[in-house]
């Protein structure tokens, strides 16, 4: 299959997704990332490893290691850009133009030929404004344009997972897969993502008292909601059905 990965930032993929990326690379897959920004509004690092003009130069680089490391095809980016952070870490989207974006990504569709769509959730995982543009993009132009197409989205909700602030609330989980198997690729891409290494510790660093490294805080478990399509076509492929987690037996 020639799958496009569509998310509002560099790091996103790995984050949210980058286990499944990286499954689905191995098994022969074609996947295509798309960028609607580099993160220009983002953190520099801790010390800052650039100014913060010159760091969607250095998120370019950051998320060309990523893709590489999860096995990806091709990178490309929209060249929107993302906004610096407001006060009280208030998040704005990079644009306000739907029906531009929506255009930008029919064509990218066309282009490569899509046969499965992965992004964004549709509360944007944390309420992030870019998250959400990207959902109502794909919504938009699945409704529109390729109504048959498979759609993902990531972070479902399901109960008892071990990271619930960042779960789309209004997705429920249609499969949750244990990506163990895929632990070195994705810890890889995202040591690439140099400059977010201090943001993505942070939080389990202030909760554990102690300075946790960047392996210590990615997941092994990813859980995705089939969001369109005829059927679920990613659950049945037999290197992710071997190693969905069953929550009944897990309890
Ligand atoms: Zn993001």
């Amino acid at each position: 299959m020639n799958i496009l990965v569509f998310f509002a930032h560099p790091d996103d993929e790995t984050m949210l997704c980058g286990g499944l990326l990286a499954l689905l690379s191995k098994s022969g897959h074609d996947v295509h990332y798309l960028s609607c920004t580099r993160g220009e509004g983002g953190e520099c690092g801790v010390p800052p490893l650039c100014s913060q003009t010159q760091l969607g130069s250095l998120r370019e680089l950051e998320l060309n290691c990523a893709v590489e490391k999860l096995g990806g095809k091709t990178l490309q980016f929209l060249n929107y850009v993302d906004p610096l952070v407001g006060p009280e870490n208030t998040l704005f989207s990079f644009t306000q133009d739907q029906e531009k974006l929506a255009m930008e990504l029919k064509e990218c569709i066309k282009k490569k030929d899509i046969d499965l769509l992965i992004s964004h959730g549709s509360n944007g995982e944390y309420g992030h404004p870019g998250h959400l543009t990207v959902y109502q993009a794909v919504q938009k132009i699945i409704q529109n344009e390729f109504p048959e197409m498979f759609w993902y989205t990531v972070q479902a909700y399901y109960d008892n997972s071990p990271k619930p602030h960042l779960l789309n609330k209004a997705d429920q989980a249609d499969w949750i897969i244990d990506v163990s198997s895929m632990i070195n690729e994705k810890v890889r891409a995202a040591l690439c993502h140099k400059s977010q290494h201090d943001l993505f510790v942070r939080k389990k660093s202030k909760e554990s008292g102690k300075s946790v490294n960047v392996a210590q805080v990615i997941q092994t478990e990813e859980s995705y909601h089939f969001a369109n399509g005829t059927h679920d076509i990613l659950k049945n492929l037999p290197e992710i059905k071997k190693n969905l987690i069953d929550l009944k037996v897990r309890k």
